[in-house]
């Protein structure tokens, strides 16, 4: 269905846990977030209910995300449960891979199509400060499992950071000419943790990565590639190129709220709904979609939630 300003709206990201096994500078707090009691957090059965509501209101892509969507009890369900939805024709994951090894296969089995590894280092030691409880060495055994269980057409997600990572600019779109990936680098948006002091724009690639060459563009992410090379580079520039124009999705907390867009405060409650209250939920939400982010004139996000409580 199409929003207010004309936008048709077919991609939900969907978030199955504010919990995570890391605890990434930018986005969590170093103490982890409170637990939430068991009923506060949607069961496998609500997530798939509203995945399928959402379904029924023209949304055809699913990403599942968190906090970590691998620590989630039930997650290779909700997968199979949603990709099983009519009109659902793709299911996709963003993860940091820390639990690939073991699910990357009952994942794929149960109907997963594509994942996106987070990974904002190549180096180990910078891998553990960043991310507080990582070693770089999962993460990495995480991306070997995806590809020995079929998985093809991964991404690495990288967030920018001056001085925190954009030394490593030119390593990761080097990984581009011998792999088939797409390295996605992500301007650091200001909201939870984030430090704004460290934001870089996307175009800082373009000026170190000289060679690049246009490719086709996808969705949100503006693409090139190295003369040769086997992957692609993405950028994805919330800050500097608003993309809101092309916005396509909306978003479903643990908890159950839908979001009609990340930086708003915005929230519709869709726990204890069913069938047609439900999707009309959905479709007022869809409707409710504001034109824009303000992020640029307010200098923060509008959210009052972290990431990890959205799912990016
Ligand atoms: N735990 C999973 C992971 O890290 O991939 C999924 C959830 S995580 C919140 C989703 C994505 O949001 C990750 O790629 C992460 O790097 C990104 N992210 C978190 N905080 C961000 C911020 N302030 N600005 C831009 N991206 C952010
Ligand atoms: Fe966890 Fe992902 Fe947030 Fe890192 S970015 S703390 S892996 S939810």
């Amino acid at each position: 269905m199409k929003d207010n300003c004309q936008r048709e709206i077919t991609y939900l990201r969907l978030s199955v846990t504010d919990l995570c096994n890391l605890r990434c500078r930018y986005c969590m707090p170093a103490e982890g977030v409170a637990k939430k009691q068991h009923s506060e957090i949607c069961s496998v059965k609500e997530l798939v209910e509203m995945a399928a509501a959402a379904a029924d209101c023209g949304v055809t892509k699913v990403r599942l995300t968190g906090g970590e969507p691998l620590v989630r009890r039930g997650i290779v369900d909700i997968c199979r449960g949603v990709a099983a939805l009519p009109g659902v024709r793709e299911v996709d994951m963003t993860t940091n891979g820390i639990l690939l090894p073991e699910l990357a296969r009952p994942l794929r089995e149960a109907g997963l199509h594509r994942l996106n590894v987070s990974l904002d280092t190549l180096r180990p030691d910078r891998y553990a400060h960043m991310t507080r409880l990582g070693r770089l060495e999962d993460a990495l055994a995480g991306l070997r499992a995806a590809v020995d269980a079929g998985f093809t057409g991964t991404k690495l997600n990288v967030v920018l950071m001056a001085g925190c990572n954009d030394d490593e600019i030119e390593d990761f779109v080097a990984l581009t000419a011998e792999y088939p990936l797409e390295v996605r680098f992500i301007e650091l948006m200001p909201m939870g943790q984030a430090d704004a002091g460290v934001y870089l724009p996307g175009d800082t690639v373009l000026e170190r990565c000289r060679s690049l060459v246009p490719a086709e563009p996808s969705g949100v992410a503006r693409r090139w590639r190295l003369p040769g090379g086997k992957g692609l580079v993405g950028l994805i520039e919330p800050m500097s190129h608003r993309f809101c124009g092309s916005c396509d999705r909306i978003r479903i907390t643990a908890d159950g709220r839908l979001k009609p867009c990340l930086h708003s405060s915005q929230e519709i409650i869709l726990r204890g709904l069913h069938g047609e209250e439900l999707r009309q939920a959905i479709r007022d939400g869809i409707a409710a979609k504001p034109e824009r982010h303000h992020m640029a004139e307010e200098g923060r996000s509008q959210t009052a939630r972290n990431m990890n409580e959205i799912g990016g």
